[in-house]
């Protein structure tokens, strides 16, 4: 039975999840599936539960690894024009959720709106980064979003807003399985004193973090009032390498990949780090990417 019929120009079968995450890692999904419209999402939404298939969200696939097995299910990919476009009102902004963080970041600062700078080089999207609530030592998403739009698995779809609506250290209290849009709040301010932010934000990342290598960002979260890379790092672990992933010698919290890298080795080398970890400082990582 194919559970998708009628539907075949936005469903790929057996689709290298490779592609899609900035890992470059990672088997097929049985389905990658590209909606056109929120009616459509529905109906894929439908589709899986009636049909008992596991379906997953995908952003920009920058906090993701996925596993060399790949995905048994379907990964949805917001990408189509419905789920990128954002529009400005005064100070307040709406953004769909594949919409990418840093191309609204930049138009925000060209009208002299701020508030989502701190975000800047972070290659999510909206959805992605209200999802975890990203952001690091300048600030988080958290702080701007005042509501999102969410569908559940029955494809039904309801506003959550704060106070209901709560943020944490990479994390939200958004359960629904699809964020479709967010509503920011963002500040007038002055453009120029925007841009030296951005530039500054930038250039900490630059200095401080492997930019120009595939990794999917921060692969643990700090335990409270410590760093994780910090950890790593006093752990002797920088360098430490499995197959094709290493621990990255600029910033340790990182793991990098080689040429012929398998998801294996980082999962491996994931493991390595948290065992020394917890023998050397009795603190257990958790991690901050996710696993599919
Ligand atoms: C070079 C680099 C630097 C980074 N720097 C930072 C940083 O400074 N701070 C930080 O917080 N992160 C950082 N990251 C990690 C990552 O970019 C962020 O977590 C980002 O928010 C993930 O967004 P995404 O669209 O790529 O999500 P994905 O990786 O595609 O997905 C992440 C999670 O969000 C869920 N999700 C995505 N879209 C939706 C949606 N529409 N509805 C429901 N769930 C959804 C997915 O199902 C998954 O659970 C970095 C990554 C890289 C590669």
């Amino acid at each position: 039975m194919n559970i998708f019929a009628g539907l075949d120009k936005i469903v790929k079968q057996n689709c290298p999840m490779a592609d899609y995450t900035w890992y470059g890692l990672g088997g097929d999904a049985d389905y990658l599936i590209s909606p056109e419209n929120t009616d459509q999402l529905r109906t894929v939404i439908q589709r899986c539960s009636e049909n008992g298939l596991p379906f997953y969200v995908l952003g920009n696939g920058s906090n993701l690894l996925v596993r060399d097995q790949g995905v048994r299910g379907a990964a949805i990919k917001l990408q189509e024009d419905e789920f990128t476009k954002f529009d400005f009102t005064g100070c307040s902004l709406k953004a769909a959720a594949g919409a990418g963080l840093n191309k609204i970041i930049q138009d925000a600062v060209k009208r002299g709106l701020g508030g989502l700078e701190a975000l800047t080089g972070i290659p999510g999207t909206i959805g992605g980064a209200v999802k975890m609530n990203a952001g690091g030592h300048f600030g988080d998403i958290g702080t701007v979003v005042q509501s999102v739009t969410v569908m559940d698995k029955q494809g039904q779809i309801f506003e959550k807003e704060k106070p209901e609506l709560v943020f944490d250290y990479r994390q939200s209290n958004i359960t629904a399985r699809v964020i479709l849009t967010a509503n920011i709040e963002l500040a007038e301010a002055d453009k120029n004193e925007l841009l030296k932010t951005v530039k500054e934000v930038w250039i900490y990342k630059k200095n401080t973090q492997p930019l120009d290598t595939k990794n999917a960002g921060c692969i643990f979260k700090n335990p409270r009032g410590m760093s994780a890379g910090a950890l790593i790092d006093k752990a002797g672990l920088k360098g430490t390498q499995v197959g094709g992933a290493v621990v990255s010698s600029k910033h340790a919290n990182f793991i990098l990949t080689e040429k012929g890298c398998k998801s294996a080795d980082v999962l491996n080398l994931i493991e390595q780090i948290q065992q020394r970890v917890k023998e050397k400082f009795d603190v257990e990582l958790e991690l901050e990417i996710e696993v599919w």
